[in-house]
């Protein structure tokens, strides 16, 4: 039979395994060091048990023989197996130590030097654990990140939307969508090609954010189009700064090997009062203005209307 100790490690390799399995379907940088890093960790779990059965091993035969009390005489050899290596085990093992009988102290020997080795695994595998963590906080930032441009992606986005549509439920207040698209962004790819195009999204994602309030997000939701979440905003806040983010996207000179170029934005605006309505069908009606303005004649901010 195992002992606690051994069979939480056990349980704990299992779901280390685990999660190596879903791993193995990422290939992205990240998940793979994460990978490695795992593979480690659960190395030294197995030698870990595998101190920690040889330990508990020693403890049967440690508590079976009757020891010298000294300075703690009510002391018992402590348990050991999972629960970590307390002062009372020092105690009792120091008296151990000394015992008499050359048998005990050889027992006593042994089992401070797996002692030793254990707490110095124990060490070795928080600083694992630390690491672990980190890596995974870097992934799930990673997860929600957009590699382009920096900003959030559509993921980390719908996150958003949904914890700021239950505040605005809640608190009632309002909430405002506006999408973003950039006018005739094929023609940048067209003409400068696909590394002048991916600058031109970056210096958009950075003037959409430089235009924007500390409260309000803004989001990658997919090739050239953006959306901006203003929580607590009403219709003419939300257009409000939607056409500052307009104005500045119309007012810069994009540099290309061919000389300067100018681009311009279409913008949808909708707005949900007491979370009404949802954030999916915000962002459907965000999307209708924003169609609108294309059809209207792009370079501009349209605001939803039934
Ligand atoms: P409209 O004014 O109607 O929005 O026209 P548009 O040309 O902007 O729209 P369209 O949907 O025809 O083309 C969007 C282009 O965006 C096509 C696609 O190749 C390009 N695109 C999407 N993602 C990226 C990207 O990450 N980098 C680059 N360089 N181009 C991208
Ligand atoms: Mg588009
Ligand atoms: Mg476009």
């Amino acid at each position: 039979m195992h002992a606690t100790g051994e069979a939480d490690n056990e349980q704990l390799i299992q779901a280390l395994q685990q999660r190596l399995t879903e791993l193995e379907n990422r290939d992205d940088a990240l998940s793979r060091q994460y990978e490695t890093d795992l593979r480690a960790y659960l190395k030294l779990l197995s030698r870990f048990g595998k101190v920690l059965a040889i330990s508990d091993k020693y403890q049967e035969l440690l508590t079976g023989v009757k020891h010298r009390p000294s300075a703690h005489p009510d002391q018992n050899v402590p348990g050991m197996a999972g629960k970590g290596i307390g002062h009372d085990a020092d105690i009792a093992l120091d008296s151990l130590l000394e015992h008499p009988e050359a048998e005990v102290r050889n027992l006593a020997n042994h089992h401070a030097r797996l002692l030793r080795q254990m707490r110095k695994i124990m060490m070795i595998s928080d600083g694992y654990l630390k690491e672990l963590r980190d890596a995974s906080l870097r992934l799930e930032l990673v997860a929600k990140t957009d590699a382009l441009t920096g900003l959030t992606n559509r993921r980390g986005m719908i996150e958003k939307l949904e914890i700021e549509n239950a505040r605005a439920l809640r608190a009632g207040s309002s909430m405002a969508a506006i999408l973003v698209d950039i006018d005739d962004f094929k023609n940048v790819n067209d003409s400068h090609g696909h590394d002048i195009g991916d600058q031109v999204l970056k210096t958009v994602a950075r003037l959409l954010q430089e235009n924007l309030r500390r409260s309000d997000s803004c989001a990658r939701w997919g090739g050239e189009e953006f959306i901006i979440l203003c929580p607590e905003c009403g219709w003419d806040q939300a257009g409000v700064v939607a056409e500052k983010c307009r104005n500045s996207i119309a007012g810069m000179h994009f540099p290309t090997p061919q000389g300067s170029m100018n681009l311009s934005i279409s913008c949808g605006v909708s707005c949900a009062d007491k979370g009404n309505p949802e954030w999916e069908e915000l962002l459907k009606q965000a999307d209708i203005a924003m169609y609108r303005a294309k059809a209207a004649g792009k370079n501009r901010v349209m605001l939803f209307q039934a």
